[in-house]
């Protein structure tokens, strides 16, 4: 066999800080490199794998669709799209969804959503949108633009206009921000994942809402990463007993497969009509049909399953003298070890045989919903054991 990292490295675009593993084959939460060396997976291909990698249920109802039509366009109907848009208005109570491809993509919608809402009711001119520091929402120039992190705010320019920043937490900031005037839109995360895993105070995103009620301003949830379970809820806003007027998601939706979703309630859902927007491949039956598949399996028992194991990693990790801090929701955790870059921790940990992921300055946790019990404490003593020797080591 030729050797892939040499193919890579001669033909792929070096856009990507690789670590060094080749990952193979895996079956759920176990993944093998060339050699057949074997590697609990902590990351779950960034909150793509919900249910692991390649899970027998998803991959029987891939396959089924692909046994009927695996491609056929917006212009005419498609069941697996249509089921699916049902299943996630009933379980969110929003009312229309568009199909993307990617968390970008649904971002774009998003921002194209709340420009035409007060377009339409406004006129021309009320086109901010706020998003916060240390955000993140995508790689198109647009969600670039919209991420609020200046070292994604070079080299491309000029950037889509009308994006301000405020600080997370700083109230009066925003509200500051709201009174300049010209705002139409509030897009966050509610828990910053790229930003270090970091969860927005019940209290700012209590006013967020009430300046979006009080100045008709399309409240925008981003839960590309949080959504489809990963913070014990099916959604991160009901953890924070809030409803978004448009919530985009992707990453997890199609258990592994590119999808995304722009999701609309009462007030937007009529914002888009005929020609307003598209894609080619947006809404695809096979990735459709395998979010079908995800979504119908993310009940109540599996939920209570992700929280029992966010508390079992917490509890785990907390009694780590090394470890300063662990945040986040669910299985969307953030992991401090004072004075070791994470990019370290994670070069140790695979070579120790377990893939945990990075965020900022932290260790980033996202393993599949369902990682056995047994696996995930595996995984978490290879992590301790790199944590350890690398805080040893310094
Ligand atoms: C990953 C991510 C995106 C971008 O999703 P892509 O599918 O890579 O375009 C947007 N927002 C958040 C919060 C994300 O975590």
């Amino acid at each position: 066999m030729e050797d892939i990292k040499v193919l890579d490295n001669d033909y792929i675009a070096h856009t990507y800080g690789r670590f060094n593993v080749f990952i193979n084959k895996g079956k759920g939460s176990l993944c093998y490199d060339e050699n057949g060396k074997e590697y609990i997976d902590l990351g779950s291909g960034i909150a793509v794998n919900s249910f692991g990698i390649c899970d027998d249920e998803w991959k029987n109802a891939v396959i089924e669709q692909l046994d009927k039509v695996s491609h056929t366009s917006n212009l005419y109907y498609s069941c697996p799209q249509a089921k699916l848009a049902k299943m996630l208005c009933e379980r969110t109570g929003m009312k229309k969804v568009f199909f993307a491809n990617s968390g970008a993509e649904a971002n774009e919608c998003a921002i194209k959503v709340a420009r035409k809402y007060s377009s339409d009711k406004y006129g021309e001119g009320r086109s901010t949108i706020i998003t916060l520091v240390n955000s993140f929402h995508g790689r198109t120039i647009t969600t670039l633009s919209a991420t609020g992190q200046d070292v994604f705010h070079k080299h491309f320019g000029p950037f889509t206009e009308g994006f301000k920043f405020a600080h997370a937490g700083d109230k009066d900031e925003i509200n500051a921000l709201v009174k300049e005037g010209g705002v139409c839109g509030i897009m966050i995360e509610l828990v910053q994942g790229e930003g270090g895993v970091i969860p927005l105070d019940k209290a700012y995103v209590d006013e967020i809402v009430r300046l979006c009620k009080e100045n008709d301003i399309i409240l925008i949830v981003d839960e590309v990463q949080t959504g489809n379970g990963r913070t014990g809820k099916l959604y991160a806003f009901e953890n924070f007993g809030i409803k978004p007027d448009v919530f985009t998601t992707a990453k997890g939706l199609a258990g592994g497969l590119p999808f995304g979703a722009c999701v609309m309630g009462e007030k937007t859902q009529d914002v888009l009509g005929k020609g307003d927007h598209g894609s080619t491949f947006g809404g695809n039956p096979i990735c459709a049909a395998g979010a079908l598949s995800i979504l119908s399996r993310i009940d109540d028992e599996l939920l209570k399953g992700v929280t029992e194991r966010s508390e079992l990693i917490k509890k785990k990790l907390g009694a780590v003298p090394e470890v300063e801090s662990v945040t986040g929701l669910g299985l969307m955790l953030g992991v401090s070890v004072k004075g070791v870059a994470a990019a370290d921790i994670v070069n140790k940990a695979i070579e120790k045989g377990c893939i945990p992921l990075t965020a900022k300055t932290k260790v980033r946790l996202l393993p599949a919903l369902n990682i056995p019990v047994p696996v995930l404490e595996k995984g978490l003593d290879l992590l301790i054991e790199a944590i350890k020797e690398c805080v040893a080591a310094k």
